[in-house]
């Protein structure tokens, strides 16, 4: 039967949305980490349907169902353990608490995850700190919990309205959310008439994910895949006015910088949805002659009997893996998080390990998920006296 192929877009409502790449059978959760291999060969999947908004220059996963979505205590994301992450996020925040002059301030962070991010704010201008999450809990390799961090297992509502904010933070989280706008209208309705909170939201950049090929970052749990132009038009649609929309990470991510307002009027760049078009225009064929070249890289280091080992356990790791047929050729998945040690990979099985285990494998090739750890990486890996060929998967 054929599908629709058009959709209302989530951030504008045009009803002009058109799907223009499928991704079918991904794992329906990406990071949650199974403690055996049958449990993770055996995780759910579903389709993915990606649709391109020509007014606005949204681009979001039409079919997203949330039924079939948990974001339980198993789920684990953090980067924090990369020093060249940690960089990120300790100079982002040096920037935040500079700039919006963050002493002794009260800061909520929206799916702060473990509150990494916020104990950073809290640790460089003694501020205090509201982290709410509906995946929080407190691991045993967590350490004790910051006294000026208090925890809330939840998704933002309107029952935060009282709480005390003059920043509030959120950070790969509205990615998340199906209906962005009813969550940034709910957002701008509690900060009510405190017309000096500042937001700060950073989000993965589509920009990245199209025009540099990024297609390891396509994954169920994003319902949206937001442009610098779609990420705008959202905030300002929402009441928001906007002090800055800029790339971070490389690229790879969008930092936006805004605060509440009495009246805002969202307003279309053509050039800019025009850019975004023309990407989006070429991007399935794009994706599929990237899946093929990478198949043909693994099918030529089997016929070689090549080791092969991915670096990264996160969605673009998890992604390949899926993506590609890595079951009964790639073994072990190094990650630097010791969250995720002893775990397996969602779908497709393969053992996360950590990387002083590759001292003993010792493989012929370490596939990189993310350029940007390059350096770290060989470092590490020279430390553990590992002379294997470094690849990025471009
Ligand atoms: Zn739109």
């Amino acid at each position: 039967m054929e599908q629709i192929h058009t959709a209302v877009c989530t951030v504008c409502q045009s009803p002009r949305a058109a799907v223009f790449m499928e991704a079918p059978r991904a794992p329906v959760i990406c990071n949650v980490l199974w403690p055996t291999r049958a449990a993770a060969l055996a995780a759910p999947r579903a389709d993915i349907r990606l649709a391109f908004c020509p007014h606005c220059g949204h681009i979001f996963n039409p079919d997203f169902d949330p039924a079939i979505m948990d974001y339980n205590v198993a789920y684990e994301n953090s980067l924090h353990f990369s020093p060249r992450f940690q960089q990120y996020v300790e100079a982002l925040a040096a920037d935040l608490v500079q700039r919006y002059n963050l002493r002794q301030k009260d800061v909520i962070d929206i799916g702060g995850g473990k509150g990494d991010f916020l104990k950073l704010i809290c640790d460089l201008g003694d501020n205090r700190g509201l982290s709410i999450d509906p995946s929080y809990a407190p691991g045993p390799q967590d350490g004790p919990i910051d006294p000026r961090i208090t925890f809330v297992q939840d998704y933002y509502s309107e029952a935060y309205a009282d709480r005390r904010a003059d920043f509030i933070a959120s950070r790969h989280t509205i990615e998340h959310i199906q209906n962005p706008v009813a969550f940034m209208q709910t957002l701008r309705r509690t900060i009510g008439d405190r017309s000096e909170i500042v937001l700060f939201f950073e989000a993965p950049n589509a920009r990245f994910t199209l025009h540099d090929l990024a297609i390891w970052d396509i994954i169920y749990e994003h319902c949206s895949y937001f442009t610098a132009h779609s990420l705008g038009f959202l905030f300002t649609r929402c009441g928001f006015s906007v002090l800055d929309i800029r790339e971070s990470f490389g690229g790879q991510f969008l930092c936006i910088e805004a605060r509440p307002a009495q009246q805002t009027k969202p307003t279309r760049d053509a050039q800019a949805v025009d850019a975004i078009a023309h990407d989006v225009a070429v991007f399935a064929e794009r994706h599929a002659q990237k899946v093929a070249q990478e198949a043909a890289t693994l099918a030529e280091w089997r016929r070689d009997g090549k080791k092969v080992v991915v670096w990264g356990a996160g969605s673009k790791g998890i992604t390949y893996l899926n993506s590609l047929n890595t079951q009964d050729q790639i073994a072990y998945v190094v990650d630097v998080n010791p969250r995720k040690h002893g775990m397996f990979i969602t779908g497709a099985g393969q053992e996360i390990v950590p990387p002083a285990r590759l001292r003993e494998y010792q493989p012929d090739v370490v596939l990189v998920m993310n350029p940007i750890y390059l350096d770290e990486i060989r470092q590490m890996l020279a430390a553990i006296e590992v002379t294997a060929e470094l690849v990025p998967a471009l």
